[in-house]
């Protein structure tokens, strides 16, 4: 059965609202009051590349009455200041996705200027208050190691989830290479994690969770463009993804 499709993740989606998820924003998981006795679902979007695949997945989640988290990379063929807008008009939060010190080659201080300056270019479409890492592969320069130089909470930011979330108490699921069973091919997308699930497709996503083994708080890191809703899309995807990983396994290696 082929997975990735907008069908599958629609019936993910549903089957979390069923077993009584409550779908906050990142920002709403720093500013509101946890109650540790209930269930809460963070899902969190990586913008790399193909924001209409974005804006389609958005619409989908707006459908279900889910608020979700975007974050986007200020690239050129990213930052789509109407696509920002109308993400956020549906009441999903935008966040950013930061690759300064990739950008600039290591140079911190030209990283840091980097930073500021997309920062504010996404706070004139909105308020943006988390920022997450694009883990770039193709450079040896770690984007977080930027914030053992400088600290972005002077920048009025809430979070960066690989510093602020607790990832002992969290579940994290990240579809990083379009693949659930990642952390071979996964260079940088990566966090110490306490829970151990071997989950190869989206469905066995949702038989764990009808098996009750599922803790209070999971945290999603899925990226739109690995995701598509037409056969002819999910069949270009699924080639370039193969070669890619290929690859990627080999420089790993
Ligand atoms: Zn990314």
């Amino acid at each position: 059965m082929r997975d990735f499709t907008f069908d599958i993740y629609k019936k993910m989606l549903q089957e979390f609202l069923d077993f009584g998820y409550e779908f906050i924003t990142v920002e709403e998981y720093f500013t509101d009051d946890i109650n540790p006795e209930k269930k809460y679902l963070l899902m969190r979007h990586d913008v790399d590349r193909k924001p209409l695949n974005s804006l389609a997945m958005a619409k989908l989640e707006s459908e279900l009455g889910v608020r979700v988290t975007y974050y986007f990379r200020t690239i050129k063929q990213t930052f789509k200041p109407e696509i920002i807008a109308e993400i956020a008009s549906m009441g999903h939060e935008i966040a950013y996705h930061y690759e300064s010190l990739a950008q600039t080659d290591g140079d911190y201080e030209k990283a840091i200027k980097d930073f500021e300056n997309n920062l504010n270019r996404l706070r004139q479409i909105y308020p943006i208050k988390n920022i997450a890492m694009h883990g770039r592969p193709t450079s040896k320069w770690d984007s977080r190691k930027l914030w053992e130089k400088y600290d972005y909470r002077e920048y009025e930011l809430l979070s960066e989830p690989y510093f602020d979330i607790d990832f002992s108490r969290v579940l994290y699921l990240t579809d990083a290479s379009r693949s659930w069973d990642n952390s071979s091919i996964n260079l940088r997308d990566k966090v110490d994690s306490a829970f151990n699930f071997n989950i190869k497709h989206t469905q066995e996503i949702i038989d764990s969770l009808k098996s009750g083994s599922f803790p209070n708080v999971v945290m999603f890191n899925i990226h739109p463009e690995h995701w598509s809703d037409n056969s002819y899309e999910w069949y270009k995807t699924f080639m370039t993804r193969s070669v890619k990983n290929y690859i990627k396994r080999k420089i790993i290696k």
